[in-house]
């Protein structure tokens, strides 16, 4: 459909959902976040290891893998969502730069995941994704853990190799899906926005899970250099900038963040950052004082 990806500021040209009131993805500020502890965990069916047949496309955007709708998603008010498939949004453009969609406390992580669902009154995806309460997207956040290979990925990361080009596709067995996802699925954001990509349509029922996946350096530079698109260049930063919240409540079923001991290094990073950032603001203030100081010492 798109033939060279449209820049995002001009989707709501050619797809005025994208220019809609309650788009995805949003920064979760934690200040801001209404704590809701009647929100149940989130019930995942069928997604443990199963050894039938896992397709797997470089679709020239990301790499997608098509889930059976043996597998299912029961949320907290009992509506039950089949899957339908999974995908990733990562950085990589430059070695710094990390590609998740959505933002907690204006924090980007290295890679998102997306698993996208619909809501199983209807009777296939394609009927549901145009209903206003058709879908649901289960989000996970992944950060880097040095020299330790997330095993449940391995397969995974290691056949992106076979799927290059865009367009190719391949198959995989035995998936784990649950293994990939965050250990503990009781912690999530929640609220009502969009697709993330054009027609943006606005009937998904985000859960973005507060617990992350943790990949190796390695691992992560994979998925960042393995596939090219149609212009074949990497695909690189396959990530939306966040939208505004315009009055939407984003609930959570936790108060402050469980699982800080493995946020605790990318958080440093994070203020490290901000206070580089400072520092070479005050570096290039005195540069420009200094001079003047050196003339007024000059004067008679
Ligand atoms: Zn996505």
């Amino acid at each position: 459909v798109h033939g060279g990806m449209l820049d995002e500021a001009h989707w709501p040209l050619e797809y005025p959902k994208c220019g809609g009131r309650r788009q995805s993805p949003i920064d979760l500020q934690m200040k801001k976040v209404q704590y809701n502890p009647s929100l149940r965990a989130l019930n995942l069916t069928g997604y443990g290891l199963w050894h039938g047949e896992f397709p797997v496309t470089n679709n020239g955007h990301t790499v997608q893998i098509s889930l059976p709708s043996t597998m299912s998603m029961t949320t907290s008010d009992g509506t039950q969502y089949l899957a339908k498939q999974m995908h990733f949004h990562w950085g990589g453009a430059s070695s710094e730069i990390s590609g998740s969609e959505h933002t907690v406390d204006g924090m980007r992580y290295v890679i998102e995941i997306h698993v996208v669902h619909y809501n199983s009154k209807y009777n296939s995806y394609e009927e549901a994704q145009k209903e206003p309460d058709g879908l649901a997207v289960l989000a996970a956040l992944v950060e880097v853990k040095d020299y330790t290979e997330n095993a449940y990925y391995s397969k995974f990361i290691s056949h992106l190799e076979d799927i290059r080009y865009a367009g190719q596709s391949t198959v995989l067995r035995g998936l784990d899906i649950e293994d990939m996802l965050p250990g503990d699925l009781r912690y999530y954001y929640s609220y009502l926005g969009s697709l993330t990509t054009p027609p943006c349509t606005e009937n998904v029922h985000w859960f973005v899970v507060a617990d992350t996946v943790k990949l190796s350096k390695t691992q992560v530079e994979k998925l960042e250099n393995s596939l090219l698109n149609h212009q074949n260049k990497t695909i690189q930063n396959d990530y939306r900038r966040t939208q505004p919240l315009n009055h939407r409540v984003v609930e959570a079923n936790f108060m402050s963040r469980p699982h800080q001991e493995y946020t605790l290094a990318s958080k440093l990073h994070f203020y490290l950052n901000n206070i580089d950032q400072t520092l070479e603001y005050l570096r290039r203030f005195i540069e420009q004082k200094i001079p003047k100081r050196k003339k007024q010492e000059n004067w008679p």
